[in-house]
């Protein structure tokens, strides 16, 4: 509410070149704009850790896009929620329509939308969750009944993943991820879409997907914004 009081007396700079136009500027949102995808695609890491539920990205997570994403989270550029919701929005309309039970959940009991926890240490740092919000605006308009539900927590502490290939980043989060005990009856069958901003190992959406099936979810799905180019292949496309 604040920030959105103070873009109205102060036009905010792109977030990426810092001129006087924002929350991105047309050269920047161009260059953002290079890196979507025509329409979403299946994120494929390679290798595939074991149980990672299917993953839809509109994009590549590289250059400008993962720097708008950086600029949100670390850059305390919330302003850009609703431009990434909207870069969201159709990889999670990719994965329910690649979905029949989603469908129905969505026609019935309710689909559960869960961004994936922040490390602890994450938490502190930047104060908030900031993947809530940006989730929040992206589900807007997909109809049916959505939930968007913080059902996870970190169990442990895990090292910083940026420095990690993908058999470390498995093993540093296998187990670290728990349902929040208030949550677990509400999960048993149902669907679940878990969300990430970028996907580059699949280590964490895989670690989110155990968290919630042991809980009982019945079918997970995920989406993400984009995801490393030599993780997502062409293989699929949507529609
Ligand atoms: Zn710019």
């Amino acid at each position: 509410m604040l920030s959105d009081l103070v873009d109205l007396v102060l036009p905010a700079s792109c977030a990426l070149c810092h001129r006087p136009a924002g929350p991105l500027c047309p050269d920047c949102r161009r260059a953002v704009d290079d890196c979507l995808h025509p329409s979403p695609r299946l994120a494929l890491p390679s290798p595939l850790p074991p149980g990672m539920p299917s993953c839809w990205v509109s994009g590549e997570a590289s250059g400008a896009l993962r720097a708008v994403v950086t600029a949100y989270k670390d850059e305390n550029r919330r302003d850009l929620r609703q431009t990434l919701g909207a870069w969201l929005a159709p990889a999670m309309r990719a994965a329910l329509g690649d979905s029949a039970p989603a469908l129905r959940a969505m026609r019935g009991r309710g689909l559960v939308v869960v961004p994936v926890p922040g490390s602890p240490r994450a938490r502190r740092r930047r104060g908030d969750v900031p993947l809530m919000p940006l989730v929040t605006s992206a589900v807007v308009g997909l109809g049916g009944c959505v939930v968007v539900a913080d059902v996870l927590s970190a169990t442990r502490v895990t090292r910083d993943q940026s420095t990690l290939d993908a058999g470390e980043r498995a093993s540093n989060l296998a187990g670290a991820m728990a349902v929040r005990a208030r949550h677990r009856p509400s999960l048993e069958g149902a669907v679940c879409v878990v969300v990430d901003d970028l996907v580059t190992t699949g280590a964490t959406l895989a670690e989110a997907a155990r968290a919630l099936r042991e809980a009982g979810a019945g079918e997970v799905l995920s989406a993400a914004i984009g995801a490393t180019r030599k993780r997502a292949g062409p293989v699929r496309t949507f529609p």
